[in-house]
């Protein structure tokens, strides 16, 4: 399955596909990580990186591209995989479709995971991420078992740069402008899912799962 889950920042993609990643056996790949991977370094790359992210925009389509359509052309990918985080713009949209389409792949399902921007703020707010093995926690309604420690790795837990109220404040508008209007995109293709992302972890789940006819597989 060629799978990408998108929607606004702190809608749960990424546990959602962390979790995909599992039941389905396929890649995830997150265009969010691969830049807080590159943004760690000491290159012209990683500092023009940092510029972009920590003020809430997005990275330039062409290089947005280039790094994540690399990615997955990498042996993991070729059997599906699940995409978080890219697309973002319709350039980025249109991008995928004729790479895919290059090699006699097509995009599945688009599954779209909608919450108010509201509960989005409070989310985003109370964020804490792993810089090591990526995992997220929710100092409020998912904290780790030790305090700032990474129940998985072990690895002291952070918050990320891009998080605070103003610059979440630009990341919404961006999503609005540029990242929004991929939902008639992929309604118009016939392939958007829309799963309601404003309840417990475990109905999203139930309602992802249905939305990708997944009961009978785990
Ligand atoms: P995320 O973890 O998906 O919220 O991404 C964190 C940041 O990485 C975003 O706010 C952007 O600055 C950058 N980024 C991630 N994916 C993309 C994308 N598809 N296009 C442009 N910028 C992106």
């Amino acid at each position: 399955m060629n799978l990408i889950v998108f929607g606004p920042p702190g809608a749960g993609k990424g546990t959602q596909a962390k979790r995909l990643e599992t039941v389905l056996g396929l890649p995830h790949v997150a265009s969010g990580d691969i830049f807080r991977d590159i943004r760690k370094q000491d290159s012209p790359l990683a500092r023009e990186v940092r510029s972009y992210m920590d003020a809430g925009n997005y990275v330039p389509d062409e290089l947005t591209i280039e790094l994540v359509l690399a990615r997955l052309r990498k042996p993991d990918a070729l059997q599906g995989f699940i995409l978080d985080g890219f697309p973002r713009t319709e350039p980025q949209a249109e991008a995928l479709d004729s790479a895919l389409a290059g090699d006699r792949r097509r995009l599945d399902v688009a599954l779209y995971i909608n919450v108010p921007d509201e509960i989005i703020t409070q989310r985003l707010q109370g964020r804490i991420i792993c810089p090591q093995c990526h995992a997220i926690y929710n100092v409020v309604t998912h904290p780790p078992i030790v305090d700032l420690t990474c129940d998985v790795c072990g690895h002291a837990l952070e918050k990320r740069t891009d998080e605070t109220p103003e610059v979440i404040g630009t990341r919404l508008e961006v999503y609005e402008q540029q990242t929004a209007p991929l939902v008639e995109y992929y309604g118009t293709r016939g392939i958007l899912r829309e799963v309601d992302g404003n309840q417990a972890v475990r109905v999203v789940e139930a309602g992802v799962d249905e939305a990708l006819d997944l009961r009978g597989v785990k």
